[in-house]
């Protein structure tokens, strides 16, 4: 039955092509996907998703470790409907930060706000991840707060800025560069910066399908943004994590550390796990710091079904990934 399922993906995949249909195609499977036995969700989630367990997370961040690449992990788990899983998902990153430690990883941490409650109760979530910042704190480690979609951006830049004037050197944000408020955004959070501890952002494009009157929609749009918004944390002295598998940008990239002449203390290149790994390792070999964001938890396939519905472009990647693997 299934290999009838698999068939028919694959003709209409092809069909697709032919006619030039591919967004009609990614929406399709999207839509589908989340009905399919986990099983076959799996087959393309292995490749981004590090295991299920803590025990997977370690042995993938050792490996990373061993290639000269740092971590930052991410216990998979947002969009929560109660209090108690936000609570749960704490524990389990208190936990995490303890394991890392215990076994000596380069890595750092990454937490969804809407993990922790974020869109339930503000002040429960500021609590909850204050402790998790705290406990990474007392380790002298760092904790990214990841940006979500758009109705989350007043609410993660505050929690930030509630937290980085408690632990400076230990809290992060992610921007958007797709994002048309970005560029505001960094200018307005300008006076955290301080010489000694400077801010400390992950740059990325943005995963979310946002309305196009707050955001930027087409490729080159992006990227110009993209180098705008990197070309001011540089001349601000501001840390960042260049977040892109985008081999433009990353050129776009080199130029700018080489125009500014950017110390390697203050900018790392960031990728996602499974993605890109030959680009990767031309970074690695360039001398410049790479870290891997690594996900991982039982709540895989509810965040692999979900990511598809938020992005179905992400649907030709399965394809490539089911093609890949015979
Ligand atoms: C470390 C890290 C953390 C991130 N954190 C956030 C966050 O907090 N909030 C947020 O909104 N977004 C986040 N993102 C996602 C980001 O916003 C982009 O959606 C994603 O990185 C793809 O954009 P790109 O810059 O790689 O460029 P694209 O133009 O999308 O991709 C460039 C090329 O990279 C390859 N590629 C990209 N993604 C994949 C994939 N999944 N599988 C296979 N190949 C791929 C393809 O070859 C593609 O042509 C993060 C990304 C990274 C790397």
């Amino acid at each position: 039955m299934i290999n009838v399922i698999y068939s028919r993906i694959i003709e209409v995949y092809l069909w697709g092509h032919k006619k030039n249909s591919c967004k009609m195609f990614n929406k399709f499977i999207a839509s589908i996907l989340p009905y399919f036995p986990k099983k076959f969700i799996w087959i393309f989630s292995r490749s981004y998703i590090a295991g299920e367990s803590m025990a997977d997370a370690i042995r993938e961040s050792k490996d990373l470790n061993s290639k000269g690449i740092m971590v930052t992990l991410d216990v998979l788990g947002e969009f929560i409907k109660t209090l108690d899983e936000a609570e749960e998902n704490k524990r389990e990153y208190l936990e995490l930060i303890e394991e890392i430690q215990r076994s000596g990883i380069k890595g750092n941490f990454s937490l969804k706000p809407t993990s922790f409650g974020l869109l339930i109760d503000q002040e429960a979530c500021y609590r909850l991840m204050r402790e998790i910042v705290a406990k990474a704190a007392g380790y002298n480690s760092f904790c990214r707060i990841d940006m979500e979609d758009s109705p989350c951006t007043d609410m993660e830049i505050a929690l930030y800025r509630r937290l980085h004037a408690e632990f400076p050197k230990n809290v992060g944000l992610v921007v958007q560069a797709y994002l048309k408020r970005t560029h505001s955004d960094l200018e307005k959070m300008l006076n955290m910066n301080t010489p000694g501890i400077p801010t400390n952002y992950r740059l990325c494009k943005g995963i979310y399908i946002e309305p196009a009157a707050i955001s930027y929609k087409k490729y080159e749009e992006i990227n110009q943004h993209y180098l705008e918004d990197l070309e001011f944390m540089f001349k601000n002295k501001i840390y960042v994590g260049i977040a892109t598998h985008d081999k433009p940008l990353i050129e776009g990239a080199y130029e700018l550390i080489r125009k500014y002449n950017v110390p390697k203390n203050m900018y790392e290149f960031q990728m996602l796990y499974g993605v890109t790994p030959k680009l990767r390792q031309s970074i690695v070999d360039a001398g410049h710091a790479m870290r891997v964001y690594v996900p991982f938890g039982k709540k895989w396939f509810g965040y692999s079904t979900r990511r598809l519905k938020e992005n179905p472009k992400m649907a030709s990647h399965i394809i490539k990934a089911i093609f890949n693997k015979g």
